[in-house]
């Protein structure tokens, strides 16, 4: 495919706010792209040039593109600084410049998806002594050969702001939309939509949309179970478009290549949870670092709970899962956490976290050695365990893990009593843990989704809520008093709403930031800044600048109010927000699709609804 053509589609999907309309414009671009350029167009969708779970870097910043655009199109350096700061993206400032060259393009050559793609990957490998010069070439070599509107993408792919608005759902929900026809032909699906519209007494006229809007969800959920433990769209997509439907089968789980993480619900008190599961486990919760381990044979990889590859991190897992482990091919996930063999204790969660480095690797991992706590299995020797229940996983493990130098199990009970499981929580505590989390002992191993497979309690702060919640920065105030020297004053956040899979304002926090963290805030957020609002942002309120959602932070807050500004979970002219909120982190370990969502933040504010109540029949 020409790059001019994905071009124009990624300037009519960046013109499009509606999610239906954005759909549609993806689905006929995917439709439209052949077997070799398909993988790499989601790929660029995706702001990335490969799966998730490689490494992304491409050591290029904003000068140098600005020196690029400059070789390429015989402007000056200074000419193309000052539009810059006009206008705040370089992407536009790329368009401007390129459309208009004042040296007569050369070499100038049509570019292809492969080739814009062939170079940037270059881009992103080359390293050591005059690997700034050949970055530097290679995207002059594109602005030389790029019309305005592609000049205006390839400038944005490596500063990794395409601003497209086009997130994991949608391109997901494209790829189901032209399957359609397919869909229609699995008989067994025919009859499961017929029956439920039958059912909910659909109308005549009605009737053909419903069904297709229904065929839809159907396959769209068969390729998210896909992508949830393959996490590579790219190749999702190349399989779908040369094996169409039936290529689906195909793809299985697949040693070094991650899947994606269950997560906890939450409940408010070991009742609550006794009444939910009945006979559970219940585990300690460690507050360390979710990590996935795969090993096959001498070969190791982890990956965090954001599928990075980080098996460079963390030496002394790797050793420990060669030695200690004795299967040939496992896949199994735990929690890291720092721990001091003198005094017994667990180390805090900030010097845990600090085994996450590029460098200095070895010095950190003989300060902070980790233990790495088991619990849970999907893989063993040819075997998918993701199917199993709960049960069965933690018996094969009770088999294959002993109590190692460095890996053991996570502490754990079985009960059907409310004290019993407070009574662990307590101990749990006492030794500096977070809490518990309890799981459905029937459960299988539920990949991506929030289910009440696990449930986790964790400490309750008095007057607070019960548990801090992970908003997405959608904006940014520049700073008044003291503040102006960081150009950042407070921050706009926002929870996610997996339905429309966009992100909907929730607070505007200006406490709990250091001056240190405003400093670093304010350097990533500048990057990523814009005047504009961007696609996948819901607010009423304005902030300075917008950013696009990519940073979680947590927050902790008094209570959640209902807010006549704030648009979560919005009803009845109400939404959601949260009063007196603080920063307590930056959670590098989450994307923001991995915030707290909409679903979530009604049921902690339905929860505290109850506990409000139950407290005044107590004060009554
Ligand atoms: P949260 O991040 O608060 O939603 O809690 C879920 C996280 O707790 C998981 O993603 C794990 O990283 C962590 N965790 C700690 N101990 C356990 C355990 N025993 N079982 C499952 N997850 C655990």
């Amino acid at each position: 495919m020409q790059f001019k053509e994905l071009a124009s589609y990624f300037d009519l999907i960046e013109k499009t706010s509606s999610r239906l309309d954005m759909t549609k414009i993806l689905a006929e671009l995917l439709e439209k792209a052949d077997e070799e350029s398909i993988k790499k167009i989601v790929f660029l969708c995706q702001g990335r040039l490969g799966a998730n779970y490689e490494k992304l870097e491409f050591g290029l910043g904003e000068k140098m593109v600005i020196e690029a655009i400059a070789k390429a199109t015989g402007f000056t350096k200074k000419e193309i600084e000052k539009k810059f700061r006009e206008k705040g993206d370089l992407g536009l400032v790329a368009e401007e410049f390129c459309s208009q060259k004042k040296q007569s393009a050369l070499f100038s050559t049509e570019l292809t998806v492969k080739k814009v793609f062939e170079n940037l990957i270059k881009i992103s490998q080359v390293e050591g002594t005059g690997s700034k010069e050949l970055k530097l070439k290679l995207m002059a070599e594109l602005f030389n050969s790029a019309s305005g509107t592609e000049s205006r993408f390839i400038a944005r792919i490596p500063l990794e702001n395409l601003r497209l608005g086009i997130g994991d759902p949608t391109i997901m929900d494209a790829l189901a939309a032209n399957l359609l026809d397919e869909g229609k032909q699995n008989a067994e699906w025919k009859k499961e939509i017929e029956k439920e519209m039958k059912e909910k007494k659909i109308k005549e006229k009605n009737w053909i949309d419903e069904f297709d809007r229904k065929m839809k969800l159907k396959l769209r959920e068969r390729i998210e179970e896909k992508y949830n433990i393959y996490s590579d769209l790219g190749a999702i997509s190349e399989i779908l478009k040369v094996k169409r439907l039936n290529g689906l089968k195909e793809i299985q789980i697949q040693l070094g290549i991650p899947i994606r993480p269950t997560l906890a619900e939450r409940l408010n008190s070991p009742e609550e949870i006794i009444k939910k599961l009945g006979k559970c486990a219940v585990e300690s919760k460690y507050d360390g670092f979710r990590i996935q381990c795969h090993k096959e044979g001498k070969k190791v990889w982890i990956y965090s709970r954001q599928s990075e590859n980080m098996t460079s991190m963390f030496p002394d897992i790797v050793k420990a899962l060669k030695e200690e482990i004795k299967t040939e091919k496992v896949i199994l996930e735990g929690e890291a956490i720092a721990f001091n063999e003198l005094t017994g204790n667990f180390l805090s969660f900030q010097l845990t976290i600090q085994r996450k480095r590029k460098y200095g690797i070895e010095d950190k991992a003989k300060e902070f050695p980790l233990k790495l706590f088991v619990f849970d299995l999907m893989f063993l020797e040819g075997k998918n365990f993701m199917e199993k229940p709960f049960l069965e996983r933690r018996k094969k493990l009770n088999e294959i893990i002993g109590k190692g130098k460095t890996i053991s199990l996570t502490k754990t009970i079985t009960t059907d009593k409310a004290e019993k499981l407070e009574e662990f929580f307590e101990e749990s505590i006492s030794k500096g843990l977070e809490g518990i989390i309890a799981k459905d002992l029937n459960a299988k191993y539920i990949a991506g989704k929030r289910k009440f497979a696990w449930i986790k309690l964790k400490r309750s702060y008095k007057g607070e809520l019960n548990d801090s919640i992970d908003g997405v920065i959608i904006g940014y105030y520049t700073g008044k008093g003291k503040r102006t020297e960081f150009g950042l004053g407070a921050l706009l956040t926002a929870v996610y709403s997996e339905k429309e899979d966009v992100f909907k304002s929730v607070a505007k926090i200006g406490t709990g930031l250091t001056d240190k963290n405003l400093a670093e805030l304010e350097k990533i957020l500048k990057k990523i800044s814009s005047k504009k609002k961007p696609a996948r942002v819901q607010s009423e309120l304005e902030p300075d600048f917008w950013v696009e959602p990519k940073y979680v932070i947590e927050i902790r807050a008094d209570e959640i109010t209902k807010s006549p500004v704030h648009l979560a979970a919005k009803r009845e002219g109400k939404g959601l927000a949260l009063r007196f909120p603080r920063l307590i982190s930056i959670r590098t370990d989450k994307k923001p699709e991995e915030a707290t969502n909409e679903t979530e933040l009604k049921k902690m504010f339905a929860q505290q609804k109850q506990i409000n109540e139950e407290n005044q029949e107590q004060n009554y």
